[in-house]
């Protein structure tokens, strides 16, 4: 037993680790609810409250592979 916890908390360690590296506060958030917490968006991804789009490139797996290793979380090749 003990394994699917494991893997969940890899998950979100890895998850954590490219948000950290990556994450950048949502712009549109700052400007319209400048006094809650923006959203944390990755490259490419879409605000789910004001649908701003982040400009950037999506990820490669080095980029992502860099992160995990920079921040000591576990690497998982992304399967899709
Ligand atoms: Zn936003």
């Amino acid at each position: 037993m003990g394994d699917v916890g494991d893997t969940f908390n890899d998950w979100k360690a890895h998850n954590k680790a490219i948000r950290a590296y990556y994450g950048v506060p949502c712009p549109q958030c700052k400007i319209g609810r400048p006094k809650t917490n923006a959203s944390i968006l990755l490259p490419g991804q879409r605000c789910k409250i004001d649908k701003y789009v982040d400009p950037r490139p999506r990820l490669s797996e080095d980029q992502i592979k860099a992160a995990c290793t920079a921040n000591n979380a576990p690497y998982f090749e992304r399967t899709r």
